[in-house]
């Protein structure tokens, strides 16, 4: 592993020259610029944690491809046993970071590939297999961070790729070499694009017949000629410029730092393609990347609720309700929404199985029964947090007028909770809970992953009605 500490990973991101837009300008060193810090921070956690002995077993693998010892992010599943460390691998960088760590998206776009490139070949007697095993290789050595491009703009939700009216609104191939092709258009809602190597492009559904140009699977270094990043607006962005009280966690941000991946005319050699034109691998390559994502969020978001409801308690012990009855029960509520979608991303990686290239894939419909209750739960957990929090956390104070020497004494005297506590520690936990429960963090509880309504779709194909309704009959002695 070329990238082991947090300090190589920035070194490498500092290296490698990225075109990046925020708020209408032109960044010039993406590490050292605030509104990406935070983002940083919290993917250098899958680095550095991984170097500490007690989680050896949980951030570290073998690989199948090498033998040797490398980041479980850059890991092929081999078992149920990894499926299940993958997810309290999760929880426990959660616990760290109080935010996405975005590195898991690559992760499971390289897990996805592995599987389906392997049945591609099967089938079409196509070489991609061995192409993205070559390329894998070189992801576990260099520890490289991908992104996970899947979704595309899409335009008009009603037409298809080859139906818009401006064709490079699903991303496509334009020009096919000798020595590699040409890809034009854009990839939307990036997770952890500015701090990242390289995207893996993916296809974003399932492509039908004049799609074929549409059918694309390639790695793209984020220096490539023709790349441009724009990064998207958050929920209180501007406080982390100012790095206090009221960025609620400085440190590691709220959500993971998202944006648009423009492509104009990306050359990309053969070697970094994995499939072009096999429309009918499409819509099994988005099922297993979407289920491979939606395993994550009982782990991920279940670590992160935690931090929520231990800020929610220290928010009640603060003001002094911590002992009142129904405090008690609403923090009873919360831990009982954590440990049920935890249990779901466990219950989907116990009863994974083997798919042919010997990966192994969690159970979909469990996934995404999981990543379904996340649409739910983490509003519910937020609601609570609310409800305990107090009208304080929509009220409260600047950090600056806390430490003015006019108003400063006001604030002081008047934010006030119970003895003992300094309303500097008590403001800290309010924005904690304030900037951890509102705005862009829940709207990427509801989409990330993909939106609820394509997990309701996997229940109608996967959730076995026809037989639930058989079952029912013979129960109620009905013969016809
Ligand atoms: Fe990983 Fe969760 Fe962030 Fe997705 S939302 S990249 S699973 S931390
Ligand atoms: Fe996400």
């Amino acid at each position: 592993m070329k990238i082991r500490t947090k300090e190589d990973y920035i070194k490498s991101l500092k290296d490698q020259k990225v075109v990046i837009y925020y708020n209408g300008e032109l960044v010039e060193d993406r590490t050292a610029f605030p509104a990406f810090i935070p983002h940083i921070n919290s993917a250098a956690k899958t680095y550095e944690l991984a170097l500490l002995p007690e989680n050896e077993d949980l951030l570290t693998a073998t690989s199948n491809v090498t033998g040797k010892k490398i980041n479980r992010f850059t890991h092929i599943h081999q078992s149920v046993d990894d499926l299940i460390k993958k997810v309290q691998m999760l929880r426990l960088i959660a616990h760290e970071t109080a935010s996405c760590f975005q590195r898991c998206v690559g992760f499971d776009a390289m897990n996805s590939l592995y599987m389906t490139t392997y049945e591609i070949d099967e089938k079409h007697k196509t070489k991609y297999f061995e192409r993205f095993v070559e390329y894998l290789k070189k992801i576990q050595e260099e520890n490289f961070m991908l992104v996970g491009g899947m979704t595309d703009p899409k335009g008009d939700r009603s037409k298809r790729p080859s139906q818009q009216a401006d064709p490079d609104l699903f991303t496509r191939v334009v020009e096919k070499r000798k020595d590699g092709i040409v890809v034009r258009g854009a990839k939307a809602h990036q997770t952890g694009a500015v701090n990242s190597h390289e995207i893996m492009i993916m296809p974003t559904q399932a492509m039908g017949e004049g799609d074929e140009a549409y059918a694309i699977v390639a790695a793209i270094p984020l220096d490539a000629k023709g790349v441009t990043l724009i990064f998207g607006r958050q929920t209180n962005d501007e406080r982390k410029f100012e790095c206090g009280i009221d960025a609620g966690n400085c440190e590691f941000g709220m959500v993971g730092g998202e944006a648009l991946v423009v492509l104009e005319d990306v050359f990309v050699p053969w070697e970094r393609v994995f499939m072009c034109g096999e429309i009918d691998f499409t819509g099994m390559l988005v099922e297993r990347f979407a289920t491979l994502h939606r395993q994550n969020y009982g782990g991920c978001k279940g670590g992160v609720s935690d931090i929520v409801i231990g800020a929610s308690a220290l928010a009640a012990q603060y003001q002094g309700t911590l002992d009142a009855s129904h405090i008690k029960d609403k923090l009873v509520e919360m831990l009982h929404l954590a440990e049920t979608v935890y249990s779901g991303s466990i219950a989907c990686s116990a009863m994974g199985s083997k798919t042919k290239s010997g990966a192994y894939y969690p159970d979909p419909l469990l996934a995404n029964c999981t990543k379904h209750n996340i649409t739910r739960v983490i509003y519910d957990i937020s609601r609570l947090a609310h409800d305990i929090g107090g009208g304080i956390m929509a009220t409260l104070p600047f950090d600056k007028d806390l430490r003015s020497p006019v108003v400063g004494k006001y604030v002081k005297k008047y934010m006030k909770g119970v003895e003992g506590v300094s309303t500097e520690t008590r403001m800290k936990i309010v924005r904690l809970l304030e900037n951890m429960t509102g705005g862009t963090a829940l709207v990427e509880s509801m989409h990330g992953a993909g939106s609820p309504q394509s997990q309701r779709i996997m229940y109608q194909r996967l959730g076995k009605l026809g037989q639930k309704m058989k079952m029912a009959k013979k129960i109620a002695k009905i013969d016809e």
